[in-house]
């Protein structure tokens, strides 16, 4: 049980400190985000036969067609969502392996994640306790519609391309909150922060990533 969280040879803590040391030389410098990284056992949120590639810089799938996002973009989207200080509550919209949600779990008080994959986000949930982790709520349901019963967030962050931000997400970011969320169509999609102020959302495009769709309804 220890080994199996803690990991061996290519699952081990010195294979974890590499990711982050490469992590860091490629741009992420938020010291929280990488010691959050340097943590969570990324071998754990992928099917066993996977879990010697768990610490390369790459996505690997996870099943339903779906794929647990590559550490470089989780540490960005990460560090972008806290860059102007930290966060109290979060939704997370496409819960999928829940690596995501375990990393952000380390840096905020409450994490709140939806998913429409009932079966992906059961071994999610399991992972979490696995792992103690306790700040995490989940729900399975169409993220596009966030979580209106723990609404305001102070920070939402989406792991699946909409084609346009959904008006519900915009509608759960309590004032002085951030959404982080990839926007446009398979090939050209850029990730978009929107900061809501007493005046408004102020949207920010950054750089060009490449999501799964956030499709709508659950299954
Ligand atoms: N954050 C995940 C990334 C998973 S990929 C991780 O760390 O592993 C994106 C996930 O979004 C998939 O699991 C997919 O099923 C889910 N998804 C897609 N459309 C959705 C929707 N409308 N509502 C909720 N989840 C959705």
């Amino acid at each position: 049980m220890r080994h199996h969280l803690q990991g061996i040879g290519m699952t081990s803590q010195r294979t974890r400190d590499r990711l982050v040391e490469r992590l860091s030389r490629e741009g992420i410098t938020s010291e929280a985000v990488l010691e959050a990284m340097r943590e969570i056992p990324r071998h754990i949120f992928v099917d066993e036969a996977l879990a010697s590639r768990a610490y390369e810089n790459t996505a690997l799938p996870i099943g339903y067609g779906q794929t647990i996002s590559q550490p470089y973009i989780v540490a960005r989207m990460t560090e972008i969502l806290l860059r102007d200080g930290p966060l109290r509550r979060v939704l997370e919209i496409g819960t999928g392996s829940g690596y995501q949600a375990a990393v952000l779990a380390r840096l905020v008080a409450e994490v709140y994640t939806v998913e429409r994959v009932d079966a992906l986000q059961r071994k999610a949930r399991r992972r979490f306790r696995e792992l103690g982790l306790r700040n995490i709520r989940l729900k399975h349901c169409d993220g596009k519609l966030g979580w209106p019963g723990y609404a305001p967030f102070d920070g939402i962050l989406a792991t699946a391309a909409p084609v346009e931000i959904p008006p519900a997400l915009l509608a759960q970011l309590a004032p002085g909150g951030r959404l982080v969320c990839p926007v446009g169509r398979r090939g050209g999609q850029r990730l978009v922060l929107v900061a809501r102020t007493t005046q408004g959302f102020v949207e920010e495009v950054l750089e060009p990533v490449s999501f799964v769709p956030l499709m709508t309804g659950e299954r």
